[in-house]
């Protein structure tokens, strides 16, 4: 069969569709539930992309915005004859119109059966967050340290912050009181190890119990180290949730299980970042991107040979995660809780 286009500069090819029928299709559950994809129509930038700010930081390379109609098309090339749905936001950085691309993805959810999450600002009152969480499908929202303000020419201004400085207590007030849902991209370049993180995440366990609180990618731990050092201080907590987006290290997942178990954890994409080709390496703290495209941050290019059997990273990613099912035995039930029970039971508690 022929490549089709996938998204920005990747096709999806017989490697996929091989990669696919050899090491998912026999294991990937009939539900899909991705609690982590970013849907932004692509008109809603204010702010141009430069080439500075693509040499700056690999995901600016990478991260075009992808509209709902086309991230809809690609959910069902990746996932073939899977029943899909997700929890979707837009991207949490003030180059967007942030307030018309919720406004464009909450009718795209109606009209797709899919949930969202607001992207809101630190400095919105309880009032406006009411706005948004009063609208059908609208589960919480989506905070980011990039919001509290921009910078032109760095994301990390805010790297440092605490996470009441951009998920402000007026705010956790009223999500608590909704029983609403938060999905957190922890601060700080220590990751979710940091001891403020640990810290300022049990307070928000003990003073706001009735939100669904998710943390991204696992807490950021893209590597081992990072991982063991920061998951374990969470071992005890029940009611605290993972997503694994962006998480392509089989080791991390492994442990991920071991220490949370199937039932804290939820299957996400992190797409469309994620539908690039190529593969990642690791090397103690830090990660290397290997793909086909010459962006700038791929420096360490891989012999031809090597790069033609590349896949999707969202592919890899879960045949990590399948590796690591197999290693901790997991049972079918719990491999389609993390695909798509767990998602759905947190959301009956935020609907109830
Ligand atoms: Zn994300």
């Amino acid at each position: 069969m022929s490549s089709i286009p996938l998204y920005h500069v990747w096709q999806y090819t017989d490697v996929d569709r091989q990669f696919w029928q050899e090491h998912l299709e026999s294991w990937v559950p009939a539900r899909i539930f991705d609690a982590h994809t970013h849907v932004n129509e692509p008109r809603y930038r204010v702010v141009e992309m430069t080439e500075e700010k693509r040499r700056q930081y690999w995901v600016n390379e990478v991260a075009e915005p992808i509209g709902a109609a086309d991230a809809d098309r690609c959910y069902q090339v990746v996932f073939p004859g899977r029943d899909f749905s997700c929890l979707a936001f837009g991207h949490p950085t003030l180059e967007f119109d942030i307030e018309a691309s919720n406004a464009s993805l909450q009718i795209e959810c109606e009209r797709r059966g899919w949930y969202r999450l607001a992207v809101v600002r630190p400095q919105w009152s309880a009032d406006r967050l009411a706005r948004e969480l009063d609208q059908p499908r609208v589960l919480g929202v989506k905070v980011y340290y990039a919001l509290i303000s921009h910078d032109p020419t760095t994301r990390d201004k805010h790297l440092e912050a605490s996470i009441f400085d951009f998920l402000p207590h007026q705010q956790l007030e009223l999500l608590n009181e909704r029983r609403a849902w938060v999905t957190l991209h922890v601060p700080r370049a220590a990751r979710l190890g940091h001891p403020d993180n640990i810290h300022e995440i049990r307070q928000i366990r003990e003073r706001y119990p009735n939100i669904v609180l998710v943390i991204a990618h696992l807490g950021r731990s893209y590597t081992l180290p990072h991982a063991e050092e920061s998951l374990p201080h969470f071992a005890d907590d029940e009611g605290l949730y993972f997503d694994n987006s962006a998480v392509l290290n089989p080791d991390v997942h492994r442990l991920a299980l071991e220490v949370l178990g199937p039932r804290r954890i939820l299957y996400g994409t992190d797409n469309p970042v994620f539908y690039m080709r190529g593969r990642r390496t690791w090397r103690g703290r830090s990660y290397i991107n290997h793909t086909n495209y010459p962006f700038h941050f791929n420096r360490e290019r891989e012999p031809p040979e090597v790069e033609a059997q590349y896949t999707l990273y969202m592919y890899e990613a879960l045949r990590a995660l399948k590796q690591a099912c197999a290693i901790r035995k997991l049972s079918r039930e719990d491999i389609e809780a993390i695909f798509c029970g767990n998602a759905q039971r947190l959301i009956g508690t935020v609907l109830q």
